[in-house]
């Protein structure tokens, strides 16, 4: 919890530290509510979400009688926590299971954060005890194949890539393909993010998904989303959800950023829970999200 406080340091002062200084103030008057409003809002939590939020505390407030800065706390606290959703899955779906090995798409615009995430996805999975493959299907950046395969070195994995400008589609079924017959336990696949037409993304991102679904089935589909982007990198997100099967949501670059609040709509507007935040460029910067940690860190 301290690490996460520490990386979330900018949110929390805008955000979690605002809040718990005009909620604990006592009696709120509707100027307070406003200032209220406007923390949310600028920590891009989203119109419907603030106003969800909003409603949600003057109305339990109101129902506890809270007088004390404590109280407020507490009630703050279980709104924002209820207002992630708590009781979705949230589990990554990269555990070898019967049919092996277990495969995951990373998918998201470019400079989301999508190699770096494979990349530590894979040491989690590595120290754990796994044996995972790593598959390039970045074709399109020349340099993507090559950090993957820097990260392949670093935490151990099998890289399998193809040529420059070589056919994404055909690199991740030569990945799953390596994979099933190398008997490896995870397969994950860094796939390219760009973002021209949707019809244009559908062809190679859904074609990267046919192809790779010939050879094992896929277990997640992991959609990376900058956290410093706002509502423009949610509208770009939302391209590739309705492209592909989405199960997850990464968040990235929720270090230095003070629009934390963006966890709170991503899941609303994407339909589909935050599993994993990514706080920092380095190998271990890569941790699972929990709803209750995430707001302790934020208001602590
Ligand atoms: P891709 O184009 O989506 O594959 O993006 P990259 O993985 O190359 O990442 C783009 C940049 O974002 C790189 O400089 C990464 O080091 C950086 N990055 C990725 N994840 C994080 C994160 O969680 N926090 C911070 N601060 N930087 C990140």
């Amino acid at each position: 919890l301290e690490r996460l406080r520490g990386k979330l340091a900018r949110s929390r002062s805008t955000f979690g530290q605002s809040l718990l200084g005009l909620l604990g103030a006592g009696d709120l008057d509707e100027d307070s509510w406003t200032d209220v409003e406007d923390t949310l809002l600028l920590a891009d939590l989203g119109a419907a979400t603030t106003a969800e939020i909003i409603s949600k505390l003057r109305e339990e407030l109101k129902a506890r009688g809270v007088r004390t800065a404590d109280e407020a706390r507490t009630v703050l606290r279980s709104v924002l926590v209820e207002a992630l959703h708590p009781e979705m899955d949230r589990s990554v779906r990269a555990l070898p299971h019967e049919s092996k090995p277990a495969v995951v798409l990373v998918v998201g615009v470019n400079g989301t954060g999508k190699t770096t995430t494979t990349g530590k996805l894979a040491r989690v999975l590595v120290a754990d005890g796994r044996t995972v493959l790593l598959g390039a299907a970045d074709t399109f950046r020349a340099a993507a194949a090559e950090q993957l395969t820097t990260w392949g070195s670093r935490v151990g994995a099998e890289v399998v890539r193809g040529k420059e400008g070589a056919d994404p589609a055909a690199v991740a079924f030569d990945a799953v393909k390596r994979g099933t017959d190398t008997g490896v336990d995870a397969v994950l696949v860094d796939t390219a993010g760009r973002l021209h037409t949707k019809t244009g993304l559908m062809d190679e991102l859904g074609k990267v998904k046919r192809v790779a679904e010939k050879q094992a089935t896929i277990d997640e589909v992991l959609l990376v989303l900058d956290a410093t982007t706002g509502q423009n990198g949610l509208t770009q997100a939302k391209v590739f959800a309705e492209v592909v099967d989405v199960t997850g949501i990464v968040l990235t670059k929720l270090d230095g950023t003070a629009k934390g609040g963006i966890v709170f709509q991503v899941q609303r507007q994407l339909g589909v829970p935050v599993k994993l935040v990514g706080l920092g460029e380095g190998a271990d910067d890569l941790a699972p999200f929990e709803p209750g940690a995430f707001v302790d860190a934020l208001l602590g």
